[in-house]
């Protein structure tokens, strides 16, 4: 299940509480089919593909069992599934957190309000810290600082060819408990991935200080008041997760700061950054002593990742 387009999502808020007075379908379980499901939840989410991974999500069934069924009448205990869905999404709720999955890469991963929902952009951090780590001399460590659902540590985790051991930290218990979960879904690449709670590089051993081959890291940067954050997100997703300070860069300059002393000798830091503050993080970067210093564009153009290194020298 992909992010749809931002668009997608607002009109799945506008037409689903349009269709909040509407009869319940579970009324008809036994006679309605998943065809004329399908229809209704496509008008709900704005979209057919997005109305019919709700539907495999209220039925149980994969894509081709569903496609198989199309014409089957839904059982009663799916159509109240079903119905609780379209409700939550006519309430305003992300049509991610309502499926309670979202793919990211290469991993399904059960989201839910306690983690930001994972976005397209920080798949192209992966890239980037895949393709930095490729030549690197394996036992890898890798931190992912912030790991939310557990999309960047865990996708290393899964792709990373070389023998690593990945460390997932976040402030709250609640993100460590969903990645937690995530981590249980990637069989045997999750035997040495590590969970911490705790703010940042204060989540990890002592003794990992000056030995990190990388740190990954999507902090919250935006800035408290800045008026571009739709209300789907500032309502639903997790505030502290999202939002750092009047600028935006309170978590960053912390992780920054830190980088230098807790990465090995040419151990990389790849972050994450909002869009107008690229000229900022080069600059805190630099500040830092790190340096091969770059920013990376996302799918739109935009300067969204910063690429940085500890200094080879020991
Ligand atoms: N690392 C997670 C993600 O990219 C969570 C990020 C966050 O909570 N700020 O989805």
């Amino acid at each position: 299940m992909r992010w749809p387009q931002t668009s997608v999502l607002i009109n799945c808020r506008v037409i689903a509480s349009r269709e909040r007075s509407g009869p319940l379908v579970s009324d008809r379980a036994g006679t309605v089919t998943w065809r004329d499901l399908w229809t209704q939840a496509e008008r709900a989410c704005g979209g057919r593909p997005q109305g019919r991974w709700l539907c495999e999500v209220a039925s149980g069934l994969d894509h081709q069992e569903f496609l198989d069924h199309l014409d089957s009448p839904a059982h009663h205990r799916m159509v109240v599934h079903f119905d609780s869905m379209l409700t939550r999404l006519s309430h305003g709720e992300p049509l991610q957190y309502v499926l309670g999955q979202w793919s990211f890469r290469r991993l399904d991963l059960m989201v839910d309000g306690r983690v930001l929902i994972p976005r397209p952009e920080t798949e192209g951090l992966v890239d980037l810290a895949l393709t930095l780590l490729n030549g690197r001399i394996a036992p890898i460590i890798c931190a992912d600082l912030g790991c939310g659902s557990g999309a960047i540590g865990l996708s290393l985790a899964l792709e990373l060819v070389q023998q690593r051991t990945i460390w997932m930290t976040d402030i709250s218990a609640d993100a460590v408990d969903v990645a937690r979960a995530n981590t249980a879904g990637i069989g045997r690449c999750a035997a040495n991935v590590r969970l911490a709670v705790g703010s940042w590089f204060q989540a990890l051993p002592d003794d990992l200080c000056g030995s990190l081959d990388m740190v990954c890291c999507n902090p919250p940067y935006i800035a408290v008041d800045d008026p571009q954050v739709e209300s789907i997100v500032r309502d639903w997703e997790p505030n502290d997760a999202l939002f750092a300070g009047p600028d935006g860069l309170d978590h960053v300059r912390t992780i920054i700061d830190s980088a230098a002393r807790w990465l090995a000798p040419g151990g990389w830091l790849v972050m994450e950054f909002g869009t107008s503050q690229a000229d900022s993080i080069v600059r805190l970067a630099t500040h830092a002593g790190l340096e091969a210093i770059a920013v990376h564009a996302d799918a739109a153009g935009h300067d969204r990742i910063l690429v940085a290194r500890r200094s080879t020298a020991v």
